[in-house]
């Protein structure tokens, strides 16, 4: 046991940064771009080939190629490149057939996109809790059911996989179509399979804050073969002549395609991810051991993890008692130059937590004619504080992002500033 007076000072009161200096945003994938990047993107500039289905040289396409290699990596049947991780996720749930009226639930805490893709195609998003593991809550899920609901989307949110066993069950029982949201989590996995790959349709975004990016761009991985043929058709004006089908089959799209540059750098990225997991997962094991005396001497508990073993470790989240602690703790941390962050602050603007989602909760759209709720089969209500377990555990939630390229010392000095502060103020 430390003496009081024998402890440093907080920054926070006046004392010196347990961490030198503070360490920017760490953006995980994009840090590591360098001349095999470069060389990719030239490649693909000098062959004039820009646009993936033909150009003045005929080059084996780059999307084609991200797509092969993608279906190894997350060991699938069917892959598909498209622009954002939205757009995979608006032709993900166009393949299982999402439609107006249709409710769609989605957790409480994930990217806004999550629900903007289900209201684009006319589906009514249903907002669930999510439990101590900040993904979808079974139990909540299965309550929010109604004759109506036809999928189920789980976000493996800030890299933790979710309840893949339970949810699974529930889609099967209540015959739901399950619908993976891998953007923050690519690469992770459930019982040593990839996420993405065990839900009907997967889902996923190399937007440049992901784990692994091409600045903007998206896949979307499945098993079922109807499912990837209707999102080819989807994605893309033309689609339908590349899935073989009758003519009375089709169906139109509109334009989500990849372009070759952002496929070039796609493909370099890929052979970066596993490593990159590693990493990830070596500073958070070492963080984690680092605080594990003082978080059993305060009682600290953790995010709960449903898959440990499968978490893409980008992340590192724990509770405490109430929120006003929270956001204590964490201007002391930062304080310690040490970048935490409270996962929900009514006050604060963020497009990850439900409560801040205007545009849902006023019904808000583009015509004077009203959203996708006119065609709603029930009344349907949103209000703030309609999933108030989670806006309890996102209040108290401590989170910092792991760097996965961390110096040993920055590592001492990051454990050592915790330490400090959850010394003094839990
Ligand atoms: C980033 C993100 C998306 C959307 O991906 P974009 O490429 O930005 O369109 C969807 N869901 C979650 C959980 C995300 O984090």
């Amino acid at each position: 046991m430390i003496l009081d007076n024998m402890s440093p000072k907080l920054a926070i009161d006046g004392g010196i940064p347990a961490v030198s200096a503070p360490s920017g945003p760490i953006f995980p994938g994009s840090m590591l771009i360098d001349e095999e990047e470069e060389a990719a993107v030239l490649q693909v500039l000098r062959s004039r080939q820009l646009y993936r289905y033909h150009g003045p040289d005929e080059e084996p396409s780059q999307a084609d190629q991200l797509e092969n290699r993608f279906a190894t990596h997350m060991n699938v049947n069917h892959t598909l490149a498209v622009n954002s991780g939205t757009a995979a996720l608006i032709c993900g749930l166009q393949g299982v057939g999402i439609g107006p009226g249709d409710e769609v639930i989605v957790p409480a805490f994930t990217w806004m996109a999550t629900a903007t893709a289900v209201m684009l195609l006319g589906g009514i998003p249903v907002v669930a809790e999510v439990d101590e593991s900040l993904t979808l809550d079974p139990r909540d899920v299965e309550d929010k059911i109604t004759p109506y609901t036809k999928a189920i989307i789980v976000v493996h949110m800030r890299g933790v996989p979710g309840h893949m066993k339970e949810l699974r069950a529930l889609a099967t029982k209540h015959n739901l179509a399950f619908v993976e949201d891998c953007a923050q989590a690519i690469g992770g996995s459930y019982s040593e399979r990839r996420l993405g790959s065990i839900g009907d349709v997967g889902c996923f975004s190399l937007q440049l804050s992901k784990i692994i990016t091409s600045g903007e761009g998206g896949m979307l991985i499945s098993n079922d073969e109807t499912i990837w043929k209707r999102a080819v058709m989807f994605h893309d004006v033309p689609g339908a002549e590349r899935v073989n089908l009758a003519p009375e089959e089709t169906i139109w799209g509109i334009n989500f395609r990849m372009s070759e540059l952002s496929a070039a750098v796609a493909l370099v990225q890929l052979t970066r991810l596993d490593g990159l997991l590693d990493q990830l997962r070596m500073q958070k094991s070492m963080l984690k051991s680092g605080l594990k005396d003082i978080a059993n001497r305060k009682g600290i508990t953790f995010r709960d993890l449903p898959d440990k073993d499968g978490d893409t470790a980008t992340t590192l989240t724990w509770f405490v008692e109430t929120p006003e602690r929270a956001q204590r703790v964490t201007e002391a941390l930062q304080a310690e130059n040490i970048n935490a962050r409270v996962l929900y602050h009514p006050d604060i603007s963020d497009q990850h937590v439900y409560a801040h989602w205007s545009g849902l909760l006023n019904k808000q759209s583009w015509t004077a004619e009203g959203g996708p709720w006119r065609w709603a089969k029930r009344e349907i209500e949103y209000t703030p504080d309609m999933c108030p377990r989670s806006l309890d555990l996102l209040g108290r939630s401590i989170t910092i992002n792991v760097n996965p390229f961390m110096e040993n010392t920055e590592m001492e000095e990051t454990v050592d500033g915790i330490e400090r502060v959850l010394e003094v103020l839990t």
